[in-house]
């Protein structure tokens, strides 16, 4: 099993570390529903993209009156 010939040491490690957090997305307002979504999506709560409807959005369904 390979071994590490030279101890790292908590500098090194840190200095490693430095590059290892976590940015904030950087959201944009949809163009057509105005909610904010992730730049180069489409909208999760509408379902457009590049000002038209690519996705359909599904429609709420009462459960209870479908059965009925
Ligand atoms: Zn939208």
């Amino acid at each position: 099993m390979a071994v590490p010939q030279n101890r790292t040491t908590k500098s090194r490690r840190n200095m490693r570390r430095a590059h290892d957090s976590l940015v904030a997305a950087n959201p944009n307002e949809c163009s057509n529903c105005g909610e904010l979504k992730r730049p180069h999506h489409v909208c999760p709560s509408c379902g457009h993209y590049d000002q038209r409807e690519v996705t359909a959005m599904a429609r709420e369904v009462d459960i209870d009156e479908d059965a009925a």
